[in-house]
C-alpha cells in the first residue's frame, strides 16, 4: 500500500530522490528511510478506524512518522507545519 500511495502522491526531486509530500505538514518525505524513524514514511488514516475510517486509498496518505504520532486521533486540519525541518 505504501508503494501505491507513493506512486499516487510522489515526485522525483532535482537530485533524483523520490519524495512524497507529507499529508499532514506538506514537507517532503524521503522514501528511502524506514518508517520507524521520525522523518520516515508511515501510512496515515485521514479518518481513523475507530471513527469509521477504512483502508481505501481515498482515506490514506503518507505522513512522516513523527507527524503521524503527534497527530494521534485529531483531525488533520488541526495541525500546522512541523516545528523541525526533518530533511
Ligand atoms: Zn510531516
Amino acid at each position: 500500500m505504501r508503494i501505491r500511495l507513493a506512486e499516487r502522491d510522489g515526485y522525483r526531486d532535482e537530485d533524483g530522490t523520490y519524495r512524497v509530500l507529507c499529508c499532514l505538514c506538506r514537507q517532503p518525505i524521503d522514501m528511502r528511510l524506514p518508517g520507524n524513524v521520525p522523518a520516515g514514511p508511515t501510512i496515515e488514516h485521514h479518518r481513523a478506524f475507530i471513527d469509521g475510517g477504512t483502508n481505501d486509498a481515498d482515506n490514506l496518505g503518507l505522513a512522516h512518522s513523527a507527524c503521524n504520532k503527534s497527530r494521534g486521533r485529531r483531525a488533520p486540519t488541526t495541525l500546522g507545519p512541523t516545528s523541525r525541518k526533518w530533511l
